[in-house]
Order: structure tokens, then C-alpha cells, then sequence
């Protein structure tokens, strides 16, 4: 094979979303699971998909033959892709792999969902986005050897269809900076020392998708934009050098793309990219500025991520155009333009969503409609900025048509917000209110409660559908919404629990179903955007001033509450979660956005109390992360976050009971903001992550009342009474009995009604039997 590197090509998108339009990955990968469909035929579906997505992209402009097109299909996840390809899954699925020791398909979805026997790897955030990714598990007994055959396949097949594609795999700095130390690890054991071992696999990888005819392969290292991880910026920074050092000291392999999105990467991070001999780097320029002008860019070419691939927004296409322009005087041997990272974060096209306003559509750019804006920048790269002329324009258009559009601004929204004064979001003395809600509620020590959702059983999800395409009267719909909390009720009367809640069945989704109910936002038909394996989301676009225009839980709440003497809580979606799972407006800081959704919120408050509830619960399940990658930043978003919870709570009397949830993540970094949301009473996840949280909580001299989760509602399985003491036990050794709440790790909804009722009646009988104690 030539030494000659291929040159890289004028536009490029870093990954492209792999579910299918019609999500016909999650159908198909699902009736495998369901056994309906064995091996071959998922295998043949993904092909279809895969070829029908390349030629999507070459249609949409990107060209065939120059590895412009990525190839980033994964039958679940990226990371567990790549973890598979160095055959770095723990030793629980060895059973699983081929008698080569390959890993398959059984495996790998054993990896990612576990089985009666095995535990799955663990789930967490990638990086500060809603995907989440499997977290690989490397020890000392960690062998990595070669997998290739799933990736060099595809380059084949895509060969043998007369495209050059580009291979995209996590990097080796990154798959070991999000790897977590393996059950069989010593103490401090960390996976990021293996690197030395893991760099000839992936050289070998390197060489076969080379042979199998990949020009160029792309190495994705997010980690290099991250001061979030447990290794430290410098530290990957020298991990990278000594990576891209060794990978691209090959020869036998393809022309190496490195790219790094998400922010900018460290200093020390670009430096070591820059003097590698790899042959191109990615940055992020719609997070991170034009990166500095180092030694070793004279030999690569620059991708500029200036088309945005986190957000919807059509965006001001001078300005990538200028930032390109920026990124060309660093004096690389040439300059590409590209997306900012893998659209798989957005959905796949706006021309699917026939029901949107068309003035909001014109401001819109989903995955395909970025893929256009790139092949416009690619053009001006190549022919000379007279050839973008016609796309500059129409984009600054519709710009100044959104600027100036009505809603986009709502004078009453501004005016409010803009009279805000600092004690709008203080409640005032904490004993005052714990004293009155004492007063008000009447309950025990150790109150039993649940986090709001009960099962989303097969018939709600059906009535639900049904009343959407006008198939069931609204009358019928509410009808039956009311007989599902009835029963709901009756239920929690019966299994004895302290704090009821009403279920929450007339919700979609805990932030559409706010986004429907406000001014401001838009939801799409179509949007899915994956949120892990066959999971995907809708997220709802926030595009102008938030208002509400009438109550929005009230009904509900109160009719729950008039069937019951035990208090109910009114249920919310805090201001930061609301932000966070929705496409938000870029126009503005989203410190503003945020404050505008905690007004409308406030006043649902004031309703709900105006109606008769005692206790409301604002969750903020989101809270950590949106916390930015770059520590620098990180005070300023607390500031913003905690504040906007407590402008949307702090209008509340000093009898109502202001409850928060918070859940899917590691608290470790915002432990002090728990406390600065001065909710009277939080329910955290604890369960999963062994009730540690709550030392460090307490720790921090936590005075308000807390429910760590007792037990994991993401398993079917039912806790024990004696595990659920166990749990009590541990978080009353460091924190008084008078601050505890008895409940589970989060919402019931994604589980079934047998488990879920056995588990509470454990939960309310640990807590009856801890109570007998004292
Ligand atoms: N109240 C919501 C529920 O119970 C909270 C969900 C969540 O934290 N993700 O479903
Ligand atoms: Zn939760």
C-alpha cells in the first residue's frame, strides 16, 4: 500500500444518527430481543439501513468516494462498540463470545442489557449531552486482543457498493478515560495505565480496516475537551501524545482523523494533537474557540466544527463561514468544514415534521439539513466564497426573521423578569417552615412516599395514542385518566404509604408534556433522537418566551387530592430538567431562558397551593448534567441553575412543603448546590450507587429532610424489607431519623405492577419496623 495519504475531503459530518428516520433500528433490534427475528436477518436490516444511508448522504451532497461519508452505525452504543472491538468486555460474558473468543452479537447486547445471571455494564451521561453511553469495566485480567471483523465489514460492504467511507471509532484515550476499574481491580486502580497496552490493538485494528479498504478512519476523543473526568486534563493530554505518537507511527494503516468534540481540547491536549503524526484533527468550534497556532499544523488538515450538531438551529452560516476563514490562518496544510460533532444528537430531518409551523421550520437545520449546510461551506472551500453567496444569504434571513418574529420576544415576559429583585428567591427561615409544615402535615417519623409516576401500563399508553389521533373523545381520555388515579390512589391508601401521588398518567414525558402546556415551545411528530440502545427521545424545541397561559397540573393535582385525606403532592418539572431535554433557543443565555421557565412554573405553584396542596415536588433530575465540562464555568452555572429552581419555588408559603428529585448521575461535583436549592425535602437515587451520596451530604452539614432511593426501580427486581432496613440503617448512621423519607430511587413508570406493588409493600414495612424501633 502507498505511502501517499489520501487528502481529506473539503466537508464531512463526524457520525450521522443510526436509528433510522423511522426508527427502524430500535424496531428491529427490539424483535431480536423479543426472539422474533434471529441473527441474520437483524444483520441483513442493518445493512439496508446502513446502505440506504449512505446513499441519503451522497444525495444530500457528500461525496462517495473520499471518505467524506462517515460510517458510525452501532446496534447500541459507541463506546461498547469499541470496547467489543479491543475485546475489552469483563470476564461475566466470557461465556457469551465465539470460540475464537470474538465478541458477537449475544454477547455485546448481553453487555449492554445484561440477562437473568449477568449484570449489564453500567449506563451513564457521555460527556454533557443527553446520550447516554456503557461504561466499560478494565482490570488487571483486562486482555485486550483484536475484533475487527464487525467494523472492516462495513467498510467492505460499503466498498463493494463504490463507497469510501470512513470508519468511526471511539479512541483509545477516551474508551480508557470513561472506563471504570473492573470488580477484580485493586484499590486506586486506574484503566488510563493500560493505554500502553491497548495501543497495539488498536494499531491492529488500524491495519484491517486499512486492508479492508478504509482511506481514512476517524478516532473520536472527547475526553481531550473534558475537565469532568477522573483523569486530569493534562493527564489525558499526555496520554494523547503518547497515543496518536504510537498510532501513527504505523504505516501500514489508514490517514488518521482525530477529532474532538464537545469543547475545545486542553492546551496541553492540542499541543500533543498537533505534533502527533496523525494527518488531521477535528475541533469543536461551535463550543470552543479557533484553537491556538502550535507547532505540527503545518503538515494537517484542520476540520472547523462549525455547523452545530447539538442543537436545531439553522444557525448564521457567515459566521462558520468566518470562523473557517479564522481556523485557515493557523497555517494548516488545509482547512475542512464540518460539523461541530456527531449529529446523532439531533433528529434526522424538519421536512418530517409537516405539522410545525413552517415560519419555525424555516428556522430550523435537523441532521439532514446540516449535512446541507456543510456541502454549501465545503463548496465555498473549494470554488471560492462567490459559490455560497445564495446559501449566506437565504441563512441570514431567516435569522433576521426569527429575531423579529412575534413570540420570539413577549414584552410581559421581559418586563417580569426584568423586575426580579434578589429576595425572589428566598423563602425565608427554614425552622419557621419546618415548624409549619409539621403543623400542616402530620406525619410520622420516616414518611413513606414515591417519586410521582406509577407503571405507564399497556392500556394509559394505548388511551393516550388513541386520544392523539383523535380515535378517543378528550372526554372519554379524562374519563379514563380520572379511573387510572382513582385507582392509583386507592392503591397507596391500601399499601399504607404516607405521601401519596397521583401516578401522572396524562403525561407523555415529564418535559413535553410542560412543553405542550407553555408558550414558546414547539414539539416535533418526528424528532427522536436516540437516548441509549433502542431508546430514543423527543425533545420538545423551546424557540420563544416562556409563559403559561392557563394552569397546567391543577386539575389533576386537586382531583387527586379530593379522593384521599393523606397529603398529595402536586408534581413539577423544575426549570434546569425542562431546559435541559428540550432544544433550546441560542440566542440568549440559557440563564434567561431558565428564569423565564421558573416564573411560569412559580405561578403554578401559587395555583396549586391556591387549590389546596400542601406539598409540591419540582424535579430536577437534570441538575448535573448540564454542568459544563470546563471547570472554569462551573460557578456560574450552579448560580444560574440553583437559582432558577428557587425562583420557580420560593413564592411558596412557609407551610407548603417544597419537595426535589434528583437521579441518573454521580452528585460528587454539586453536592453543595443539593443544598442550595433549600428544597425542604429531597429524594435522591442512593440505591445504585451504594447510598454514598448521603455521607457526603451529611457531610456537608445538610439540615432539610432527604429520601435516599431504597431501592433501584431500573430492575424488576424486589428489594427485601431487610435490604431496605439495611438501607435506612446506613443513611440514619449519618444522619439524624427525624430528616429521613422513605422511597424509591426514582419515577415507577417504566416498570409493571406486580413488582412495583411487592416492592412498596417492603418499603412500607422496613420503614414500619425501623419507626417500632425507637
Ligand atoms: N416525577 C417523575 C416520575 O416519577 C420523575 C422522573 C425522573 O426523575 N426522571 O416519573
Ligand atoms: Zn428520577
Amino acid at each position: 500500500m502507498s505511502d501517499i495519504r489520501p487528502t481529506f475531503p473539503a466537508g464531512t459530518i463526524l457520525g450521522y444518527p443510526r436509528i433510522g428516520a423511522h426508527r427502524e433500528l430500535k424496531r428491529a433490534v427490539e424483535s431480536h430481543w423479543a426472539g422474533e427475528i434471529d441473527e441474520p436477518e437483524l444483520e441483513a436490516i442493518a445493512a439496508d439501513l446502513r446502505r440506504s444511508t449512505r446513499e441519503h448522504l451522497a444525495a444530500l451532497g457528500l461525496e462517495r468516494e473520499n471518505s467524506s461519508i462517515p460510517e458510525s452505525f452501532s446496534f447500541y452504543d459507541q463506546v461498547l462498540d469499541a470496547a467489543a472491538a479491543v475485546g475489552a468486555l469483563p470476564d461475566r460474558f466470557a461465556r457469551l463470545r465465539g470460540q475464537d473468543g470474538s465478541v458477537g452479537l449475544g454477547a455485546y447486547f448481553t453487555a449492554a442489557r445484561g440477562d437473568t445471571q449477568t449484570a449489564p455494564l453500567e449506563l451513564t451521561k457521555w460527556f454533557d449531552t443527553n446520550y447516554h453511553h456503557l461504561v466499560p469495566e478494565i482490570g488487571p485480567e483486562t486482555l485486550f486482543a483484536p475484533s475487527s471483523a464487525r467494523f472492516a465489514r462495513q467498510v467492505a460492504e460499503a466498498r463493494a457498493d463504490g463507497f469510501a467511507v470512513r470508519p468511526v471509532l471511539v479512541g483509545p484515550v477516551t474508551l480508557l478515560a470513561l472506563a471504570k476499574p473492573s470488580n477484580a481491580a485493586p484499590r486506586g486502580y486506574r484503566p488510563l495505565d493500560r493505554l500502553e497496552d491497548l495501543l497495539p490493538v488498536y494499531a491492529a485494528l488500524l491495519t484491517d480496516l486499512r486492508a479492508a479498504g478504509a482511506d481514512w478512519v476517524q478516532l473520536d476523543e472527547p475526553a481531550l475537551v473534558s475537565e469532568n473526568l477522573a483523569a486530569a486534563p493534562d493527564e489525558l493530554a499526555d496520554a494523547a501524545a503518547h497515543a496518536y505518537r504510537a498510532l501513527g507511527a504505523g504505516t501500514r494503516r489508514p490517514a488518521i482523523l482525530v477529532a474532538a468534540p464537545y469543547a475545545a481540547p486542553s492546551d496541553a491536549a492540542w499541543r500533543a494533537l498537533a505534533a502527533s503524526p496523525v494527518e488531521a484533527l477535528a475541533v469543536d468550534l461551535s463550543r470552543g474557540s479557533v484553537p491556538a497556532a502550535v507547532p505540527g499544523l503545518e503538515t494537517k488538515t484542520l476540520v472547523g466544527g462549525v455547523i452545530d450538531a447539538r442543537n436545531i438551529w439553522r444557525g448564521d452560516l457567515a459566521a462558520s463561514w468566518s470562523a473557517l476563514g479564522r481556523l485557515g490562518r493557523l497555517g494548516a496544510a488545509a482547512v475542512s468544514a464540518g460539523t461541530s460533532a456527531s449529529l446523532q444528537h439531533v433528529p434526522h430531518d424538519v421536512a418530517a415534521e409537516p405539522r410545525l409551523d413552517p415560519r419555525l421550520v424555516s428556522w430550523l437545520a435537523f441532521a439532514d439539513q446540516k449535512v446541507g449546510q456543510v456541502v454549501a461551506l465545503a463548496r465555498g472551500l473549494v470554488e471560492g466564497p462567490a459559490a455560497l453567496t445564495g446559501d449566506l444569504a437565504a441563512a441570514s434571513a431567516a435569522l433576521a426573521d426569527r429575531r423579529n418574529a412575534p413570540g420570539v420576544r413577549d414584552a410581559a415576559v421581559r418586563v417580569r423578569a426584568a423586575a426580579l429583585r434578589a429576595d425572589d428567591v428566598v423563602r425565608g427561615d427554614y425552622e419557621v417552615r419546618r415548624t409549619a409544615q409539621t403543623e400542616a402535615l402530620r406525619l410520622p417519623l420516616l414518611p413513606t412516599t414515591t417519586i410521582g409516576s406509577f407503571p405507564q401500563t399497556a392500556d394509559i399508553r394505548r388511551a393516550r395514542a388513541q386520544h392523539a389521533r383523535g380515535l378517543l373523545r378528550t372526554e372519554d381520555y379524562e374519563d379514563f385518566l380520572r379511573v387510572e388515579i382513582l385507582a392509583v390512589i386507592g392503591l397507596q391508601e391500601e399499601l399504607g404509604l404516607d405521601v401519596l401521588v397521583h401516578g401522572e398518567p396524562e403525561r407523555n414525558d415529564m418535559v413535553q408534556y410542560f412543553a405542550e402546556n407553555l408558550e414558546g415551545f414547539a414539539v416535533t411528530e418526528n424528532g427522536w433522537v436516540q437516548s441509549y440502545g433502542s431508546r430514543a427521545t423527543r425533545p420538545s424545541i423551546l424557540w420563544g418566551d416562556v409563559s403559561r397561559p392557563e394552569p397546567i397540573t391543577v386539575g389533576w393535582s386537586t382531583f387527586a387530592q379530593s379522593l384521599t385525606e393523606r397529603p398529595v403532592k402536586g408534581m413539577l418539572t423544575g426549570p434546569v430538567t425542562i431546559l435541559a431535554w428540550s432544544f433550546v433557543r441560542d440566542d440568549q443565555p440559557l440563564e434567561e431562558t431558565a428564569r423565564q421557565v421558573a416564573l411560569a412554573l412559580r405561578d403554578e405553584i401559587t395555583d396549586l397551593e391556591g387549590a389546596g396542596m400542601r406539598i409540591v415536588q419540582v424535579d430536577e433530575p437534570a441538575l448535573r448534567e448540564l454542568l459544563p465540562l470546563k471547570s472554569a464555568d462551573r460557578d456560574a452555572y450552579l448560580e444560574w441553575s440553583v437559582g432558577a429552581f428557587r425562583l420557580a419555588t420560593a413564592g411558596a408559603a412557609p407551610a407548603t412543603q417544597v419537595h426535589t428529585h434528583l437521579c441518573y448521575s454521580d452528585f460528587d461535583a454539586v453536592i453543595e448546590a443539593i443544598a442550595a436549592l433549600d428544597a425542604d425535602v429531597t429524594s435522591i437515587e442512593a440505591a445504585r450507587s451504594g447510598g454514598g451520596v448521603i455521607g457526603d451530604i451529611a457531610g456537608g452539614g445538610f439540615t432539610h429532610d432527604i429520601g435516599p432511593g431504597v431501592y433501584d426501580i431500573h430492575s424488576p427486581r424486589v428489594p427485601t424489607v431487610a435490604e431496605v432496613i439495611t438501607t435506612l440503617e446506613r443513611a440514619a448512621a449519618v444522619l439524624p431519623l427525624r430528616q429521613l423519607w422513605v422511597n424509591p430511587d426514582c419515577g415507577l413508570k417504566t416498570r409493571g405492577y406486580p413488582e412495583t406493588v411487592k416492592a412498596l409493600e417492603n418499603l412500607v414495612e422496613a420503614a414500619h419496623k425501623v419507626r417500632q424501633r425507637v
